[in-house]
């Protein structure tokens, strides 16, 4: 039997937050309970956001916490040729195609929809869809342009699938039998696969890394869930394997809402400051009642 691998994929887009802390403590609970191995990788993709000294910070709150990782760390910004090569593979069979309008033209083209009274599709996590169709595209070019941004042609992948709903195998405790369900990536409407400061977005790099970095479990909280469904597709499509999930409870802030790096929650970093013992966070924190 191959040995699991579990990794910690945070993104330095700031510094981690209770969430991050339990999602990594979760991931090497688990990877203890099945006696795997438990990778780290930086996602720092979203080239606008991500900076060096958020990483650096990375390794220290995760040291803190007490947890260890295989070296060498992956980094997402030195792979940008495999995602590159992923997505070309895409394009060449007609599953993704430019999609050069500003963020100004999309909005822009939404207010029009709401205007003629046109009920547009909106994502899971509430943002609407690509509001352009074929007819506005435009011709497709033969080669992939550079430097322009690339959507995954939803409805010509699951086609080519001859699918409808991908399947998704999900472990509740690490000793439940897998179960598997299926899950309708259509509802993420034709996703983003490489963006204007994005060389590539995260589903597409997130496939690609489980992949080549071996993966068989996928560990994370519960807001990453429902997009599940992308990743399993952007796998059938690019023949890489699909891993076993298990999306673990939120911390919720004290008005109920998941943390966010953006919204300023406290980092682990300031709470460190204030002398928090290490073990009392940890026990906290394991003992957080679940989120609905
Ligand atoms: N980089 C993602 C985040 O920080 C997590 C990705 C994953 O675990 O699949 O939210």
């Amino acid at each position: 039997m191959i040995q699991p691998v579990l990794r910690f994929a945070p993104s330095p887009n700031g510094y981690l937050h209770l969430g991050h802390a339990l999602s990594a403590l979760e991931c090497q609970r688990w990877a203890d309970a099945l006696g795997g191995r438990m990778l780290l990788r930086i996602e720092d993709t979203d080239i606008s956001r991500a900076r060096p000294h958020y990483v650096e910070a990375i390794f220290d709150d995760l040291a803190w916490l007490g947890l260890s990782w295989e070296e060498p760390v992956r980094v997402q910004s030195e792979h940008l040729e495999a995602y590159e090569k992923a997505l070309r593979l895409l394009y060449d069979q007609g599953l993704a195609y430019p999609a050069p309008a500003s963020r100004t033209q999309i909005a822009h083209a939404l207010d029009g929809l709401k205007t003629e009274g046109i009920a547009w599709h909106i994502d899971p996590d509430g943002s609407p869809h690509y509001p352009f169709g074929d007819r506005d595209r435009g011709e497709r070019p033969d080669m992939m342009p550079d430097d322009v941004p690339i959507r995954l042609d939803m409805a010509a992948a699951l086609k080519k699938l001859g699918i409808s709903k991908v399947s998704e195998k999900r472990l509740d405790t690490p000793t439940s039998a897998p179960v598997t369900t299926m899950t309708d990536p259509s509802l993420w409407g034709d996703i983003l696969l490489r963006g204007r400061d994005r060389p590539a977005t995260y589903h597409l790099a997130v496939v690609v890394d489980d992949a080549d970095q071996g993966v068989t479990h996928v560990v994370r909280g519960l807001d990453l869930g429902p997009s599940t469904s992308v990743q399993r597709l952007l796998q059938e499509l690019l023949g890489l394997p699909a891993p076993i999930y298990h999306h673990h409870r939120l911390v919720l802030g004290e008005d109920g809402r998941k943390l966010s790096k953006s919204e300023g929650a406290k980092s682990l970093r300031s709470l460190r400051r204030t002398g928090i013992a290490r073990d009392a966070l940890i026990a906290r924190l394991m003992a957080t009642p679940p989120s609905p």
